[in-house]
């Protein structure tokens, strides 16, 4: 494992922290959040994104060809941790850049990119994933949607569940079962859905931190051009799972769980507890500090996934093994949030006496959902055990 910077990065880092401290966006806080579908907030997040693309700093990685910069896997890092060092918003775009996007290089036609990755990119158009369906989560190709071939289009029956932003995406990326009579692997395919296309009719689901975010979605007679198909008919489990792959890696963020573990920290200095700051209480102190171990061994784990890319080596288990790590320290670090606040810690957005604006008590919530979405936990530990640790099945 490699853990120095080249003057050169160095030099990088200089610059993209001066461009961040010069363009960060105002907080607005009249906006509501973005899973309520606030649209102020909706234009703030597409404003920011589009500035961040203009200077060069979204989806690096990608070919410059479909708008990327080629740059490497370290300098993608270099302004990932410098974004959230600066607690700048996350991207809205995230699931068009960081799962279809990456899926159209690979599998679509140039007609596909052509029409969608720089739209991705500006964040003019946003996506959603259509996986999940009721009975159909864990054991994702047992899904039921139902998309025929008439003619040059698919007419697709059917209902998803648990989709998120579908309440203000404007296309899905979805899994269809195009042949019932094969293999269950066998009959899937991935199409690209307009959710303007007459038939879809999306309900939002409210969470438990009171909000929706994500929607049940019913297709009845939907159709969408055959065009729209990505990779070959009925062999969307192969294009899905490089999707998969690629939201693990998302979901496994790093940098957003250190910019957890400041807050919880900055958090430790303020509250108080028997007349000091917590941060000085030694039980608090410990705690602390077992799950700053964490986070360091995350960071660690990351370094040495960042090493195997530029070194070329197979990326084997590691998304999973970010998804696993990462969901379930975000959820402990918020629920040492709310043990620290005390009674505090019950308090909602905009009650008096909140502790910054009552995130955590949300933050608790939602990093619960995140050990379910994009595969389980218990699913998570399947992968880890049977493909890389070798464990019979
Ligand atoms: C916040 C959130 C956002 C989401 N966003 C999206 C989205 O945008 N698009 C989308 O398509 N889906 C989305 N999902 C759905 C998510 O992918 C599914 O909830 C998840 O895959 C689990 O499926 P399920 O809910 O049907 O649970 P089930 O599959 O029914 O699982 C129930 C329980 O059984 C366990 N279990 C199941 N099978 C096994 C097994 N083989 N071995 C061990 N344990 C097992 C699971 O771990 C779980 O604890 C989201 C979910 C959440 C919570």
């Amino acid at each position: 494992m490699d853990l120095s910077f080249t003057p050169e990065q160095e030099a990088f880092r200089k610059q993209v922290r001066a461009w961040v401290k010069a363009n960060l966006p105002k907080r607005d806080p009249e906006a509501g959040s973005l899973e309520s579908g606030d649209p102020r907030r909706i234009q703030m997040l597409k404003d920011w994104q589009r500035t961040l693309y203009n200077a060069g700093y979204v989806a690096m990685g990608w070919p410059r060809e479909y708008g990327g910069q080629a740059a490497d896997v370290v300098q993608q890092t270099i302004v990932s941790e410098e974004l959230i060092l600066a607690r700048a918003p996350g991207l809205i775009g995230g699931m068009g850049i960081q799962m279809v996007g990456p899926t159209l290089i690979q599998y679509g036609t140039d007609e596909q990119r052509r029409r969608h990755l720089r739209k991705i990119l500006t964040a003019e158009e946003i996506w959603c994933q259509g996986y999940s369906e009721p009975g159909s989560g864990s054991d994702l190709a047992s899904l039921r949607t139902r998309a025929e071939l008439v003619g040059d289009e698919f007419v697709i029956n059917g209902q998803k569940v648990w989709t998120s932003n579908a309440h203000f995406a404007d296309w899905m990326f979805c899994l269809v079962r195009t042949d019932p009579d094969a293999p269950k692997h066998r009959g899937i395919s991935y199409v690209l859905i307009n959710m303007k296309t007459p038939g879809i009719t999306v309900r939002p689901l409210i969470q438990m931190t009171g909000e929706p975010g994500f929607n049940e979605v019913f297709f009845e007679e939907v159709r969408v051009p055959r065009e729209n198909l990505v990779g070959e008919l009925n062999q969307g489990w192969l294009v899905a799972n490089a999707t998969l792959q690629h939201e693990r890696n998302m979901l496994g963020s790093t940098t957003t769980t250190q910019q957890l573990m400041n807050g919880l920290l900055r958090l430790a200095r303020t509250c108080h507890r028997n007349g000091k700051p917590a941060a000085e209480d030694p039980v608090i102190r410990q705690q602390l500090a077992e799950l700053m171990i964490r986070v360091e061994t995350m960071r660690y784990h990351a370094y040495r996934q960042l090493t195997n890319v530029l070194r070329k080596r197979p990326a084997g288990i590691g998304a999973s093994v970010n998804k696993l790590v990462s969901t379930e320290l975000n959820h402990d670090i918020a629920a040492m949030a709310l043990d620290i606040m005390g009674p505090y810690g019950s308090l909602g957005r905009g009650a008096p006496h909140v502790h910054d604006r009552g995130e955590w008590p949300i933050q608790f919530m939602f990093s619960l959902g995140l050990i379910i979405g994009g595969g389980t936990s218990q699913i998570q530990k399947n992968i880890i055990s049977e493909r890389g640790l070798g464990m019979p099945r």
